[in-house]
Parts: C-alpha cells; structure tokens; sequence
C-alpha cells in the first residue's frame, strides 16, 4: 500500500482550469478571458517598455544574487509605501508604517493573515465581501482566521449593495477585521464611490472595525495610481490604522516575478520597531527572504523621476485599452440589439466585469464559440481586443437570446 493512497483528489482551481480548458482547443477563433492578466492590442502578454529599461539598467550594474534581508529591498518597500500612502502621508513621515516585501499580493495577504491571527488584539474574524477574488477564503482561513461573509454585489442591478453592505458592516461583532478592495473590486468590476468610501470609513471607524486593505490594481481602475489609491489614503487621513496589501503583478505586469509588499499602520517609531521584529519572525520560517530581481526592478522604476512618469503613462496605456474595450462591448451588444441591459460593462471599473451571463450560458459559450470564462460569468476585458471583440459580442448576443 502506498504512503498516499489515501489523498483524496481535490477539486481543479476553478479560474486556472479555464487555461487548461482553453489551451486545449484547437480553433482558431478562440478566446481566453479567464485570466486576470493584461493583454495587448494583439492579444500577447505585455513587457511594459519601462520595465524593459529597468531591466537595462539593471543588468549594466551587474548586481550580485546574495540573498535579501528577510522583510526584503529596504528601498522598494519604502517606495511601495509612498506609491500607496502618498509622500505626504503622516504615518509616513512620521515613520510609523511597517513595512514588508512580499511574494506578491497573494503572499502580502498570508503575511498579514498569519500576523493578525497571532497578534490581533481582539476576535479573529475576518468579514470578506460577497463574493471576493476566489483565493481570499483559503488564504485567511490557512491562517487561522475564521471567515465570514458582508454583502456586497446586488445581481438584480449588476451593482454594489450599499444599503446590504453598510447594515452587515453595522451588525459585524465590534472589532472584527474587514477585508476592502481599494479599487477594481475583483471579480465583480464594482467600486464603491468617493462618497460611499467616506461612509463606509465613519462605520468601521464607529464600529471599531480592522480595516484590511487588498490593493492588487492600483493605477489599473483610472489610469492614476493616487486617484485609486483614495480609500487607503482617505482611512489613513481620518487616523485609522490599517492593514494593506500591495501587488505590483498588475500594474507593473512583474505577474512572475512575485513583486509586492505588506504595511502596517503603527503608534509611533519605537511601535513600529516592535512590529517589524515579528513581522520577521513570521516571515522567516515560511520562506526565509524574497525574491530580489523583481523588487530591484519596481525600485528602479519607483525611483528614477523620469522611468517613474513613463511608467504612469503606460499604466494608464493599459486602463484606457480596458476602457474602450468596455465601450466597444457595451455598443456592439446594443447594435445587435441583445436583450437586456448592458449599461454595467461600461460603468463597472478594473480588469473585470462582472456580465451576468449564467453557468449554462458560459459553458454554451465555450461548447459552441470557443470563449472561456469563470462559470460566474467573469470575463477579464484584457483578454479582448479589435481582433476579437466582435466574435465575442456576437457570441454572447447569440449565446442570451
Ligand atoms: N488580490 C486580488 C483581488 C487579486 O485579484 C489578485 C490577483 O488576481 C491578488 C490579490 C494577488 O495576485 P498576486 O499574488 O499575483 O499579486
């Protein structure tokens, strides 16, 4: 009998089983709309050309491979933390922003899941919006924080839930931790607006609410990475102490090279020190230190004024490429006068939306036209482009009627 007989077999991941399920076609018409990752006019992974300089540069220093401190490049996380904070922020002159390097998001949010669930002072109750980006569950729940639901999307107007989400917020034990997207809501494309974020602020500050912030897209929703970054710095600015997570996969597209960071807002410098201690403690055991290339290309675009503009200017690139593409979407289903209502493509913000489609229509939609989707009917709008954008419609015209 072998050692593993008996290992259950465990469910496919359901957005990368859409990859395997779209690699396997062989029809030319095909579309992959599963993945949330940037594509260009053409339909090919993008190398941002300030990345591509970085890179240069980089390689001209002939730097060496020794190994990071634990908590990562100290130059990259101050960088990341001014890029999300804004240089003006007082925690951060003040320095009392922890800060960490992290295997991308993904390892921000297990760093701050395994510190919470070891030094939060209070229930160690997660409150995720319903529904979140597929991995937030078992991330937290790996942790050892328990996992619980608010109110977010309303199916029936394809938008936010404002009313669901502000009573759950409001009957939430006091001092449970809340899981808020600063921008581009994934998988539902639906931001809060300015003045909805200035509300729900006042509930977690009333509430005594831990607010923990996952900031995966920040320049990906608008085009600026400080209008994006307005409910981080709005909490900060209203004094509460946050937690956040900072991927640079997105706007930056290090999707591989693992490039992000975690921050915790602290008292005061001496409070800091003591967290930054643990922060290494927790770290060192998971996977010693980071990964160095990607964070010495982020600090060299995040340091150089001038790559720093070029960069902004191509992360806007991609926004607006999203942007039209929404446009063109939301005009071609309404010229093929395709039932329903359709306004939500436009308006929805980020990598995704959110189109309503159902289970039955998505795996139509693959069966029949060779365009694949998560079963909820997510589609990443950087997988469409000139080329495909009128297949698509056309197919999901077909596909509803
Ligand atoms: N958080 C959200 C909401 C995401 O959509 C993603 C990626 O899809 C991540 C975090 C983490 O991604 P990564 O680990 O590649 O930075």
């Amino acid at each position: 009998l072998s050692t593993w007989s008996n290992v259950p077999a465990g469910p496919p991941d359901p957005i990368l089983g859409v990859t395997e399920a779209f690699k396997a076609d062989k029809d030319p018409r095909k579309i992959n709309l599963g993945v949330g990752a940037y594509r260009d006019e053409a339909g090919k992974p993008y190398v941002l050309p300030s990345v591509k300089k970085a890179e240069e540069l980089l390689t001209a220093s002939k730097p060496d491979k020794e190994y990071l401190p634990i908590t990562g490049l100290g130059d990259f996380t101050k960088n990341a933390a001014k890029l999300a904070y804004g240089a003006e922020s007082k925690p951060l002159v003040n320095n009392s922003i922890a800060v960490t390097q992290s295997i991308s998001g993904t390892g921000a949010l297990r760093i701050g899941g395994a510190f919470l669930s070891r030094f939060y002072p209070h229930s160690k109750v997660i409150y995720l919006p319903v529904p979140s980006w597929g991995n937030h569950t078992p991330i937290f729940r790996d942790s050892g924080l328990e996992v619980r639901g608010y109110r977010y999307f309303d199916k029936k107007t394809v938008g936010l839930d404002f009313a669901g989400l502000k009573e759950d917020l409001k009957n939430a034990p006091e001092q449970s931790i809340v899981l808020l997207h600063a921008c581009a809501h994934n998988p539902t494309g639906v931001d809060p607006t300015q003045d909805q974020w200035r509300e729900i602020s006042d509930i977690v500050k009333e509430k005594k609410l831990f607010p923990f912030f996952d900031m995966a897209y920040q320049g990906f929703a608008s085009g600026s990475t400080s209008r994006d970054a307005f409910a981080v710095r709005h909490f900060v600015s209203e004094g509460q102490q946050i937690a956040l997570s900072q991927s640079f996969a997105k706007n930056m597209g290090l999707y591989g090279e693992r490039v992000g960071a975690f921050s915790l807002i602290t008292a005061d410098p001496e409070e800091k020190a003591r967290v930054d201690s643990q922060l290494k403690i927790v770290i060192r055991p998971m996977y010693s230190n980071p990964p160095v290339h990607g964070a010495r290309i982020a600090n060299t675009i995040l340091s150089s004024p001038e790559l720093y503009s070029q960069w902004e200017s191509e992360v806007k690139g991609m926004a607006d490429r999203i942007i039209s593409m929404r446009d063109k979407l939301f005009n071609t289903l309404v010229d093929l006068k395709t039932p329903g209502e359709w306004g939500h493509i436009k308006s929805q913000i980020g990598m995704f939306s959110f189109t309503g489609l159902t289970p039955p229509q998505t795996k139509a939609l693959a069966e029949k036209a060779h365009i694949y989707m998560t079963a909820d009917g997510r589609i990443s709008m950087a997988g469409l482009n000139n080329g495909n954008i009128e297949y698509f419609a056309e197919s999901v015209s077909k596909a509803v009627k």
